[in-house]
C-alpha cells in the first residue's frame, strides 16, 4: 500500500509474481467450476452499475481487495461463454492455450503495427496467417493477416474492392465528384450486418448494397444476382464487389460460391467471401465441399475466434489483393518512417485503418502448436456429429420441426405440438407458433442449464441451436434436448 503510494513506478516484480499464481488459480477454478453457473446470470439490465463506486478511487486499494471483487462482483455476473451449455450465437471459447497466449501477449507488451515496433510480432504473423491458410487448403496467392473481427476484416477488404474500382476513393473521397457514378455492392438477404457497417464507414452507404433474394436453403440466386447487376448497369450504376457468406449467420447457409465467382469474373467484380464461422470446417479435407471456389475469391475472413477456440480477438483476412488494400491504407509519416530509411518487408499498419495492433498471433502459434491441426480437426468435426445427432433427434419427434439444413454445426428448429399442426386459420396459428417458441426458448434458457438463441426463418420465429464450444459435450446436447421437451410439455399443459 504504501510502495502503491510512494512508488513511481510498476508493481515490484517480485509481487506481480505472486500475485500473478494468484491469479492463475483464480483462472483455473474458474475454468474447472463453470457449469455450475447459470450461463447467463439471472439478473436485470442496470442492476450492475449501482454495485460500484459512483467516482474512482483516489487512494491506491490492495490487490487482495480488488481480486476479492473480482469474484464477488465480475464473474456471478458475466454471461458464460465458456460454459459448456452456451449453444447461442456462435460460440466463441477461450481455450486454455489460447488463454496463456493472452497472458503472454499483455507480459510481452507488443504494438505489431510495423516491423520495427515487433519484427517478431510481423514475422510470426506471416508465418501464423500462412499456416492457417495452408490448413484450410488455400493457394499460396493468398496472404494476409489478422484483425479483431469479421467486422473489421471485412471493412478492409471491401476497402480494397472500392479502391480496386478505380475512383481513387482513398485520396479523392467520393463527395461531390460528377464523374463517380453511384457504386454497388452485392450481397444475399441472409449476409451479416457487418457488411452494411463497412459500407456505411466507406462512405459508400447502405443505399450501395443490393440485397440478393435467396433460395429456399437461404441460399444467394446467382441468377438473382446476375439480373441485379444487369439492372444496375443498364441504370449507369457501376457494381464494384460481390459477398458471398459460406456460413449464413442465421441459419449457416452456403451461398454458391462457384457460380458467383463466375459472375465475378464475367464482370469483374471483388469477390469477397465472408466465413467467419464456418471457415474453420475447411481444415478437413473430405469436409470442404461447402468452400468449392471460394480459392477464386480475391479476399476471405475467417474467425479464430469462433470455431477455432481463440480468445477473442483473432479475425483472419486472406486476400490475393494485398496491394489494394495498401492503397486503400497506407501513408507515410515521419513519425513512424526507419530513421535510416530503410523499407521494412512489411509493416501491417499499411494495411488497415489502425495504427497500433495487437500481437495476435502469439496465441495462435501457441494453440495450432498445442491442439496441431489434427486436434482441432477432429474437436470441429465432433461438434458437426452432434450437431447431426441433434438434427436426427428433432426430425423423430413429430412435436418438433426443423426449419434450415445443417451443412455445419447450428440447428435451426421449432415446436409445433399437434394441435398446431394443421388449420385454416394459417395466420393466426403462425402468430401462436412464434408466441410459443418465444415463451419456450425463454423457459429453457431460465433454467441456466443451456443458452439458446434465435432467430427469424422465412418469417417463422426459429430456435438455433448453435455447437461449437470446446467444453460442450454429448451430454450437454442430450440435457438441451431434454430440456426442450421438458419446457415444451409444461407450456402445452
Ligand atoms: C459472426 C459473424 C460476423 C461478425 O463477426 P465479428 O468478428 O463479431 O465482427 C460476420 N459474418 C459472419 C458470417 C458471422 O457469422
Amino acid at each position: 500500500m504504501s510502495e502503491q503510494l510512494s512508488g513511481l513506478t510498476d508493481m515490484d516484480p517480485e509481487d506481480f509474481r505472486a500475485a500473478a499464481h494468484a491469479v492463475v488459480d483464480q483462472m483455473a477454478d474458474y475454468l474447472a467450476t463453470v457449469e455450475r453457473r447459470p450461463v447467463m446470470p439471472p439478473i436485470t439490465p442496470g442492476s450492475l452499475k449501482p454495485l460500484f463506486p459512483a467516482s474512482p478511487p483516489e487512494q491506491p486499494e490492495p490487490l487482495a481487495a480488488i481480486l476479492d471483487d473480482y469474484r464477488r462482483l465480475v464473474e456471478p455476473n458475466a454471461t458464460h461463454w465458456q460454459h459448456p451449455g452456451f449453444m447461442a450465437l456462435f460460440a466463441t471459447t477461450a481455450s486454455a492455450p489460447g488463454i496463456l497466449g493472452e497472458m503472454l501477449t499483455a507480459a510481452i507488451g507488443q504494438n505489431a503495427m510495423l516491423w520495427r515496433t515487433s519484427p517478431i510480432g510481423t514475422e510470426l504473423e506471416q508465418v501464423v496467417v500462412d499456416w492457417l491458410r495452408q490448413g484450410v487448403g488455400l493457394p499460396p496467392e493468398f496472404d494476409g493477416m489478422l484483425t479483431d473481427t469479421a467486422s473489421t476484416s471485412s471493412l478492409i477488404a471491401l476497402a480494397g474492392a472500392r479502391e480496386a474500382s478505380g475512383f481513387s476513393a482513398a485520396a479523392e473521397g467520393l463527395a461531390g465528384r460528377d464523374e463517380v457514378p453511384s457504386l454497388r455492392i452485392y450481397l444475399s438477404r441472409e449476409a451479416h450486418n457487418s457488411i452494411d457497417k463497412a459500407a456505411m464507414t466507406l462512405g459508400l452507404g447502405r443505399a450501395s448494397l443490393v440485397h440478393i433474394p435467396v433460395d429456399e436453403a437461404y441460399a444467394m440466386r446467382p441468377d438473382a444476382l446476375a439480373e441485379a447487376i444487369e439492372t444496375d448497369r443498364s441504370a449507369a450504376r457501376r457494381p464494384i464487389a460481390i459477398v458471398a457468406t459460406v456460413g449464413t449467420t442465421s441459419s449457416t447457409a452456403v451461398d454458391p460460391v462457384p457460380a458467383i465467382a463466375a459472375v465475378a469474373e464475367r464482370e469483374g467484380l471483388w469477390l469477397h467471401v465472408d466465413s467467419a464461422y464456418a471457415g474453420p470446417v475447411a481444415l478437413i479435407a473430405r469436409r470442404r465441399a461447402p468452400f468449392a471456389g471460394w480459392e477464386r475469391a480475391d479476399s476471405i475472413v475467417i474467425n479464430p475466434h469462433k470455431w477455432l477456440f481463440t480468445p477473442l480477438d483473432a479475425s483472419l483476412l486472406l486476400t490475393r489483393r494485398l496491394d489494394a488494400l495498401r492503397t486503400a491504407f497506407s501513408l507515410s509519416r515521419a513519425y513512424i518512417e526507419a530513421p535510416d530509411g530503410s523499407v521494412a518487408p512489411r509493416d501491417y499498419t499499411d494495411f488497415t485503418p489502425q495504427l497500433g495492433r495487437r500481437f495476435r498471433a502469439l496465441k495462435l502459434w501457441i494453440q495450432l502448436r498445442w491442439f496441431g491441426l489434427e486436434g482441432l480437426r477432429r474437436r470441429i468435426d465432433h461438434h458437426i456429429e452432434l450437431a447431426q445427432e441433434f438434427a436426427s433427434w428433432i426430425d423423430a419427434d413429430p412435436e418438433f420441426e426443423r426449419l434450415a439444413p445443417v451443412p455445419f454445426s447450428t440447428v435451426c428448429f421449432r415446436y409445433r405440438p399437434a394441435a398446431l399442426r394443421d388449420g385454416t386459420d394459417a395466420g393466426s396459428i403462425s402468430e401462436r407458433l412464434d408466441a410459443l417458441n418465444a415463451r419456450l426458448i425463454t423457459a429453457v434458457n431460465g433454467t441456466g442449464e443451456v443458452f439458446l438463441s434465435h432467430t427469424k426463418l422465412g418469417g417463422r420465429y426459429t430456435i438455433r441451436m448453435a455447437i461449437g464450444n470446446l467444453r460442450t459435450e454429448r451430454r450437454h446436447i442430450e440435457r438441451a434436448w431434454q430440456l426442450l421437451r421438458r419446457e415444451a410439455a409444461a407450456l402445452d399443459g
